[in-house]
């Protein structure tokens, strides 16, 4: 029996947990929009099941099964994949004012313009940061004047330490780490030394360095040497000279004690150089699997081997990759990498409302490496909506 006392004392532990526990005494609770019917994998709760996901307030409200969508937005998942709002660490988007909006409806809720600039022309791709929809940070490049069809530091008086300190000192807020492009077109004989450089600008501010590597004339070994913990490669899977596997096919040791020490793996697809099937079949091989996708993407994406983020993961479902560790490397581990993702890439209750609904089409698809080769897989994820803070767009 319920009498009047413990009635009252219920009520009142009610409202004294009024935040977290509205829903659960509220007769109906009122959500601004549920996605139903979608198969919800999210790698951070190791969650792969038919569920609603409802959003309240610009975050998650509930996953559950059959949500009472009362007068709520409804989505309709059914069908469809439900996973966190995909995160890229490694693009290009800051160097058009268009380019959050497009990459928005490939199901990205956040990304890292990575070096589109340098210290004197950053404030430019910090703009289109700061407006953009999603949360987005630039790292500076090295080289003061940013990517150079020349080579961003062919001249080494352009890895100007003074310049990148200044220019992160302005825009601490916005600035996420520091790039060094090192392949022997971008930086030629001069690649150690504007990493060192790069680290040392980067170790003042506490700040990651992400490398660009591949194609060096340093060996990659000496390279990752000065790479710290926190530190990103990305374009692992570049091929000779200078890849990360031996041509035995073995990876060689520095990387893989880089690995041990915390520096983490991206793949940045891009469209030349960076990607061979036959390196990638190597490093299949030899078990070493990225940490995180990126796209290293361009307006032109659509255009070119990348289409889009969710067209890189495919591209790991046909190399053998179990599609929940897929999930994982675009989301939950893209997250760990950079202090503004943190508490995203999950869909847990109280998390940001940032989702993805994607589309697992079986078929045959043809997927391009940066050498015109093709391969064919037999699924491919398409972006079909994104939700940011709670807001539905259409792809
Ligand atoms: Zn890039």
């Amino acid at each position: 029996m319920i009498n009047r006392r413990s009635l009252l004392s219920s009520a009142g532990a009610a409202i004294a947990g009024a935040a977290i526990s509205r829903s659960a005494f509220a007769a109906a609770p009122s959500y601004d929009l549920v996605i139903k019917g979608g198969r919800v994998i999210d790698p951070s709760r190791r969650l792969d099941a038919v569920r609603d996901v409802a959003v309240a307030n610009g975050r998650i409200a509930a996953v559950a099964a059959d949500i009472p969508a009362g007068g709520a937005q409804m989505v309709d998942a059914r069908g469809k994949l439900v996973v966190p709002g995909l995160v890229d660490i490694h693009t290009h988007t800051a160097r058009t004012r268009e380019g959050p909006g497009m990459v928005l409806k490939d199901g990205v809720t956040g990304w890292i313009d990575a070096g589109s600039q340098g210290a004197d022309h950053i404030e430019d791709t910090i703009a289109v940061a700061k407006s953009a929809p999603q949360q987005a940070r630039v790292l500076i490049n090295i080289g003061r004047a940013g990517i150079l069809p020349e080579g961003d530091t062919m001249d080494l008086n352009r890895a100007d330490v003074e310049a990148c300190r200044n220019a992160i000192a302005r825009n601490r807020d916005a600035i996420a780490g520091v790039k060094a492009r090192l392949s022997r077109d971008v930086a030629g004989q001069n690649d150690y030394e504007v990493l060192r450089r790069a680290q040392q600008v980067a170790t003042s501010f506490n700040l990651p360095v992400m490398i660009h590597m591949g194609q060096t004339i340093t060996p990659l070994g000496k390279l990752i040497d000065l790479l710290k913990r926190g530190d990103v490669v990305t374009h692992m899977y570049a091929p000779p000279p200078n890849s990360i596997v031996d041509v035995n096919g073995r990876i060689i040791p520095e990387v893989l004690a880089a690995r041990r020490r915390g520096v983490w793996f991206d793949v940045g697809n891009g469209q030349t150089g960076h990607m061979r099937w036959d390196t990638i079949d190597q490093i299949v091989k030899a078990n070493f699997w990225p940490d995180t996708f990126s796209t290293d993407w361009n307006t032109n994406a659509h255009m070119t081997g990348v289409i889009d983020l969710p067209n890189c993961m495919s591209k790991f479902l046909m190399l053998g990759m179990p599609l929940q560790d897929v999930i994982a490397r675009a989301t939950v581990n893209a997250a760990k990498i950079f202090p503004v993702f943190q508490g995203r890439g999950t869909l847990a209750v109280g998390a940001p409302a940032d989702i993805a609904v994607l589309d697992l089409r079986n078929g045959d698809y043809e997927f391009l490496d940066n050498f015109n080769n093709k391969r064919t897989g037999h699924q491919r994820l398409f972006p079909t909506g994104t939700i940011l803070a709670g807001k539905y767009t259409t792809a």
